[in-house]
């Protein structure tokens, strides 16, 4: 499945939200001036350390961005692309495919889809927002030229969907920052797991996937995990994976390629 020498790859995804799943839930919510701070925290610190870590540890990642995120941040998505790392479709509004009708749908990744390709040439992943996909969402991804989805829960080793040029990349709510370190069951804001606690869990997770010869892809978001000690702890983590042999850390559109070719 893997290049010669490798075991296992693994992807550092980071899905840029920005204030967009907060709007998008609550459209009057931007009227309490704190309310989206923590949100706001994502693009405007959140990101610059984690560049910077990227850069230090010479990391390529894959940014999943809403478009009206990337028109909010224009500047932080400059300097993701400008680092060299991919930019891949989240939506535009941050709402998730299954709460629209087909067209709804459709309009959402063909303004997503604009709006990224300011950034970047080559936009061929999404990710939906939540991982919310609809029974459309295969077929508008490949009819708009997206190669690759990042969003079912089925499997540890990427793979073709049935009747579909389009490759997944499996995630799993384990693999995720904001179930980690923010979500509760019913209440957004509901617990903070130590950053020690959460390097544990990941790297029993990663390193069991890697016995099996799978793909570890976990999801990061700014406004969480770009908190200063969960930073420190990201940096940990990356380097005890690579201390572990055959472990490939590469972008999802490089994972999705090579799949894509194996599988041809
Ligand atoms: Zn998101």
């Amino acid at each position: 499945m893997w290049p010669e020498g490798i075991r296992s790859a693994v992807a550092l995804t980071v899905d840029l939200d920005g204030e967009t799943p907060w709007t998008v839930k609550d459209p009057d919510i931007a009227a309490q001036p704190s309310a989206l701070s923590m949100a706001q925290y994502g693009p405007r610190v959140g990101v610059p350390l984690i560049l910077s870590l990227f850069d230090e540890m010479a990391v390529a990642s894959t940014f999943f961005i809403p478009g009206k995120s990337a028109e909010d941040y224009t500047e932080t998505v400059e300097a993701i692309a400008a680092a060299g790392h991919e930019i891949a479709a989240h939506g535009y509004t941050h709402t998730p495919p299954f709460r629209l009708t087909r067209d709804e749908e459709e309009a959402e990744l063909v303004r997503a889809l604009e709006v990224l390709g300011g950034f970047s040439d080559s936009v061929t992943g999404y990710r939906a927002p939540v991982y919310g996909v609809s029974v459309h969402t295969l077929e508008l991804l490949a009819k708009h030229g997206i190669r690759y989805s990042s969003n079912f829960m089925d499997d540890i080793k990427p793979y073709r969907h049935a009747g579909s040029e389009v490759v997944e990349l499996p995630v799993q709510w384990i693999m995720d920052d904001w179930t980690q370190f923010v979500h509760g069951s019913d209440d957004w804001l509901a617990q903070n797991a130590t950053s020690a606690h959460v390097k544990q869990l990941w790297m029993e997770e990663f390193r069991a996937i890697h016995e099996l010869g799978g793909l570890f892809v976990l999801t990061l978001h700014p406004q969480v995990i770009g908190r200063p000690s969960r930073v420190q702890m990201l940096a940990e983590l990356i380097s005890e994976m690579r201390s572990v042999e055959g472990v490939w850390i590469t972008e999802c559109n490089t994972i999705a390629n090579h799949v894509a070719q194996e599988d041809a």
